[in-house]
C-alpha cells in the first residue's frame, strides 16, 4: 500500500497529481495553491479542502514547529 509520504505508518488516501506525493487526511492539502496546476479541476484535495473537510497548507504552517522530544533511557 502506498503510504503519506510524511508518515510512512499513514496510508496515504489522498494523492497529488502533481506534486506525486501520497497524504494521509492531516497532510492532505494543496502545497502551492497559487500555482496553477492542470489536475486540479479534478483534485480531490483542492475539492475537499474548498468545501472546510481538508485544512488549507496556508493555516496548516503555523503548526509546522513541532516539539517532539524524543527521551532516550539510557540503561547502564
Ligand atoms: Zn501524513
Amino acid at each position: 500500500m502506498d503510504m503519506c509520504y510524511r508518515h510512512p505508518d499513514r496510508p496515504g488516501t489522498y494523492f497529488c497529481q502533481k506534486d506525486g506525493n501520497r497524504m494521509c487526511e492531516e497532510c492532505a492539502c494543496c502545497h502551492s495553491p497559487r500555482i496553477y496546476c492542470q489536475h486540479r479541476g479534478a483534485c480531490v484535495i483542492n475539492m475537499l479542502t474548498k468545501q472546510g473537510e481538508l485544512t488549507p497548507c496556508e493555516q496548516k504552517s503555523d503548526e509546522s514547529q513541532e516539539n517532539s522530544e524524543i527521551k532516550m533511557s539510557a540503561q547502564g
